[in-house]
């Protein structure tokens, strides 16, 4: 249900974003478009009104010139503006000013001097200069533009000859808002208009500007001042001007969102009709992956039809193969017989109808061998035929062919009294001469028991096969499986998983025994014995797991772990200003191993002080050639050799001598009871003569007493090494060991010092 929800939503995103996209672009476009067309219109507009309305000025200001040009030639008009009554002046320019129908005329001297004035007009001083400038000349400035208290006004002014020049008459018109309003009705567009004084800060004239709300348009119309430009300021609101496509863009917009959920909907229809199919074969091909037959009925009529049919063969195709793969799964393929496989179903399915059964693994002694006397197919035969013997005893409820020559079989049986009973009858009937292709063969049979209760299927036949191993090792026809025996080999094999662990975890450790000049008292060296501090098991001593770290192989890295740690622990004694032999013990195992000899040469390289190898007699008695030449390699790296447990296996001296040992290790079985038996006692010295005559020293292990230690002294022992003397320590406990026992020598040599200088 999530998928196709998802299949669709996708879809439906995809394709309404699409869209969306599209017409937003689309919008985009055209609103730009029509916008710039519309802008375009308008600023054409508004220049051509400007220039009519400009032209408008012009000719009114001309108009009323040439008006009052005309009417200033009046004789009456010129002898009252001549007299010096003021009255008089005034009443003749007002009647003049009703006649040109204008707000405002002047009279002024050609000084630029005012006699006279009726109504509103400009600002006279500031005209009186330029005036003054032109009197004389023929022609006045054009009439144009004035401002005066924020209202601007159309002005001009007109010489009066008689016939010389008299003076001027000014005229100024106001600009009214309605004036304007008559002009803006020329327009075929609604613009707004104002006539302004043009300010050098004021933007250019001549160019259409949009401003934030507006298109602005500034003209420079005719002004009557030469330094007083004016202009004429077009307004037109930018919404007016957008009105119209507003519309358009709302619809545009509506169409967008109309489109975008129709498509919505549309993809989401899609994707469903699509995906609930899709997901049908998803689930089908599922239900195939976990095993069962599935089919899929789709009446869509397109390829999904077609990929369902297909999927359909398919999945029957699966099941036929898969029941074909299972019964061959199940059977032996030379004999045809069932398997191991079978059989362990056949166990399974007895286990859950009774809780207490015997399975049998029974096994054709030197099967292989028959195999060869009478050929492949010939034994396969042979196999058949166990096979039914087998599956004819009464209480035997299922059979199969394990391995070569041996059988699994299921006896439906509780008490231990019917089981001995049954296994007895049926290897009668298996010993009895099998008659196969005109051979008559007689075969042994040996018969793992594996009494069955609380129903463990899953290890039931395994265990009947290690009882079958465990018959063969004992030499009997038959054997029961034994819990203890089996459950012991597989704790050492655990044990051995864990120590590599140990080695990584460092939780492998060396403890150190020190070696004592016998004669001086002095320590002269140390042994590295390894440990194993396991955090479940605790404190693991070597004798534990040594053997089996020879046995699997381990040994190698072991030593080369204590190798490694020992040197590093010689140079931290050496710090502390004690030059010890440091004695390692190599395993005869390795002693001949090539591979081991390399490594370690390397490591030794690295080493402070003097090394030396102990290696057991035993090693070097087992395989002389090898271990000779392995000696040879450690002499030459100047690491010395000592024979350990010497005494413990059968050396010949004689071979001994060969060899290019420094040192014989006293086995600690004759030195533990030395104190008491006569017998090891002897045997010492004339192991401590032996060896000196051989240039060898000596060296006694397990000196556990006093007496031993002065026993061992007296008979010319070199070297001593018991608990008596030092237990194996940590190399930290080692050198506080040490400096104690220093400390003591010192004094003992300052008294004697004392003592032989008073006598
Ligand atoms: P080993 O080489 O004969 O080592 C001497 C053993 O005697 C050590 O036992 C030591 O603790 C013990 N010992 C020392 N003084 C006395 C004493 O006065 N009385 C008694 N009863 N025992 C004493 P440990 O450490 O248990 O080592 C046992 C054996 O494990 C060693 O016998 C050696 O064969 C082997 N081993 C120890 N460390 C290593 C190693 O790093 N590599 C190899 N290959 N074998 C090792
Ligand atoms: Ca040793
Ligand atoms: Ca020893």
């Amino acid at each position: 249900m999530l998928k196709i929800s998802r299949i669709s939503t996708k879809l439906g995103l995809v394709y309404a974003g699409l869209f969306a996209a599209m017409m937003i672009t689309i919008s985009v476009i055209t609103y730009a478009v029509v916008t710039n067309r519309a802008m375009s219109i308008v600023s054409d507009e508004i220049v051509a009104s400007s220039q009519v309305f400009s032209h408008l000025f012009v000719d009114r200001g001309e108009d009323i010139r040439s008006d009052t040009e005309l009417q200033v030639r009046d004789f009456g008009f010129r002898s009252a503006i001549t007299s010096d009554d003021l009255p008089t002046i005034n009443s003749a320019l007002e009647t003049l000013r009703q006649r040109l129908q204008v707000d405002g005329l002047a009279w002024v001297d050609p000084d630029g001097l005012q006699l006279g004035g009726v109504g509103t007009y400009m600002p006279l001083s500031e005209l009186s200069e330029q005036m003054a400038e032109t009197a004389y000349e023929d022609v006045q400035p054009a009439p144009g533009v004035v401002f005066m208290n924020g209202q601007s006004m159309l002005s001009g002014y007109v010489p009066v000859r008689a016939p010389n020049l008299i003076g001027f008459v000014v005229f100024s018109d106001l600009i009214t808002s309605a004036d304007i309003a008559e002009i803006v009705e020329l327009s075929p567009i609604p613009l707004q208009v104002r006539i302004e004084p043009l300010s050098a800060d004021a933007g250019l004239t001549g160019l259409v500007e949009r401003t934030e709300a507006d298109m602005l348009y500034r003209h420079e119309v005719p002004s009557l001042l030469r330094d007083k430009p004016a202009v004429l300021v077009l307004t037109y609101p930018l919404n007016i001007a957008f009105a119209p496509y507003r519309v358009l863009l709302f619809t545009l917009v509506f169409i967008s969102i109309i489109g975008t959920l129709l498509i919505t909907a549309a993809s989401w229809w899609i994707a469903q009709r699509l995906a609930r199919p899709v997901a049908a074969l998803a689930a089908a091909a599922d239900k195939v992956r976990q095993g069962s037959e599935a089919q899929v009925s789709l009446q869509t009529g397109d390829e999904l039809q077609d990929l369902a049919t297909a999927f359909n063969h398919m999945s029957s195709e699966v099941r036929q193969r898969e029941i074909e793969i299972k019964r061959r799964a199940r059977l032996d393929l030379e004999t045809m017989l069932p398997n191991r496989l079978a059989f362990e179903e056949a166990l399974q399915n007895a286990a859950e109808v009774s809780e207490q059964f015997v399975v049998l693994a029974i096994g054709i002694e030197r099967f292989s061998e028959i195999r060869g006397a009478i050929g492949f197919d010939a034994s396969s035969d042979l196999l058949v035929e166990v096979y039914h013997r087998i599956q004819t005893h009464p209480q035997v409820k299922a059979v199969a062919l394990i391995t070569a020559g041996v059988f699994g079989a299921h006896l439906n049986l509780a008490q231990s009294g019917d089981v001995k009973q049954a296994v007895q009858t049926l290897r009668e009937s298996l010993n009895k001469t099998f008659s196969i292709r005109e051979i008559t063969i007689d075969i042994i049979t040996t018969m793992g028991v594996n009494p069955v209760a609380n129903g463990a299927p899953a290890i039931a036949l395994k265990q009947a096969m290690i009882a079958l191993d465990q018959a063969y090792s004992a030499k009997t026809w038959q054997a029961v499986y034994d819990d203890q025996k089996y459950l012991q080999t597989s704790t050492n094999l655990s044990l051995m998983g864990d120590l590599l662990q140990a080695m990584e975890a460092q939780h492998v450790y060396v403890e150190y025994q020190p070696k004592f000049d016998l004669r001086s008292g002095e320590v002269i060296g140390v042994e590295a014995l390894v440990r194993w501090h396991d955090p479940v098991r605790g404190k693991i001593y070597p004798d534990a797991f040594i053997p089996l770290a020879e046995e699997t192989g381990h040994i190698e890295n072991l030593t080369l772990y204590v190798l490694a740690h020992s040197i590093q622990a010689q140079k931290q004694i050496l710090r502390h200003g004690f030059d010890l032999i440091l004695s390692i013990n190599v395993s005869g195992r390795l002693v001949g191993n090539t591979g081991f000899s390399e490594k370690a040469m390397s490591y030794v390289q690295d080493a402070a002080g003097k090394l030396c190898f102990e290696i057991t007699e035993t090693a070097v008695m087992e395989n002389p050639d090898a271990a000779m030449a392995a000696l040879d390699v450690f002499t030459e790296a100047e690491i010395e050799i000592s024979i350990d447990d010497y005494g413990s296996g059968l050396s010949s001296l004689a071979y001994l001598k060969q060899l290019p040992a420094s040192e014989l290790k006293i086995d600690k079985a004759f030195v533990l009871q030395i104190d008491q038996s006569k017998r090891d006692a002897m045997l010492v010295q004339s192991t401590v003569n032996l060896a000196h005559s051989l240039g060898m020293k000596v060296t006694a292990e397990g000196i556990e007493t006093a007496t031993a230690q002065s026993l061992l002294a007296s008979m010319g022992c070199d070297i001593g090494q018991g608990y008596h003397l030092a237990r194996p320590m940590p190399i930290e406990r080692l050198i506080g060991f040490l400096k104690t026992q220093r400390q003591a020598h010192n004094q003992l040599s300052q008294d004697s010092a004392t003592v032989n200088h008073a006598s």
